[in-house]
């Protein structure tokens, strides 16, 4: 169940990734992080932010064109997803890859979850579900829902 709907403004991508890094404090080995929002909301933003908080010291980038990116550098196993390319079809064997992706094991963040509707496999692992809204310049209204 929900208990909180925090909403907060940001002023800029570091106060984003701050944010993140307080959310990714919370998350332990399983749990999966859904980011929504628009075309440059802030949602890569927000999971490097919360990567780096967890230990990643490699770039963290946008996944768009890999689907998936995996950090094993970390104090935690972390994945990344971006399923915004899935809009265009899946393939037979992709959901077997991103079952690998939302393992016990891992702590995953999910761009365009809505994208994958109810066929994303590990969804009742859902620990927070974070919405990016732009409101003009460099502001951001980042809401964190935590489960
Ligand atoms: P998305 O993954 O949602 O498409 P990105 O995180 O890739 O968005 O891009 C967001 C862009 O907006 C980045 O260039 C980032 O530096 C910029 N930005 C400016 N202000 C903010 C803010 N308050 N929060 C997050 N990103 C911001
Ligand atoms: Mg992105």
């Amino acid at each position: 169940m929900p208990t909180a709907s925090p909403s907060t403004e940001t002023a800029s991508a570091e106060e984003t990734e701050a944010l993140a890094a307080g959310l990714a404090g919370t998350l332990a080995p399983g749990d999966v992080v859904l980011v929504s929002g628009d075309l440059g909301a802030g949602k890569t933003t927000f999971v490097r932010g919360a990567a780096r908080a967890l230990g990643v010291r490699v770039p963290v980038t946008s996944p768009t064109f890999t689907i998936a990116r995996r950090y094993e550098d970390g104090r935690v196993p972390v994945s990344h997803l971006d399923l915004f390319r899935l809009a265009e079809g899946l393939e037979d064997e992709e959901p077997e890859l991103l079952d690998d992706e939302l393992a016990p094991d891992r702590v995953a963040f999910v761009e365009w979850p809505e994208v994958a509707g109810g066929g994303l496999p590990g969804l009742h692992h859902v620990a927070a579900r974070v919405h990016l809204e732009h409101l003009g310049g460099d502001r951001r209204r980042v809401t964190i829902e935590t489960a």
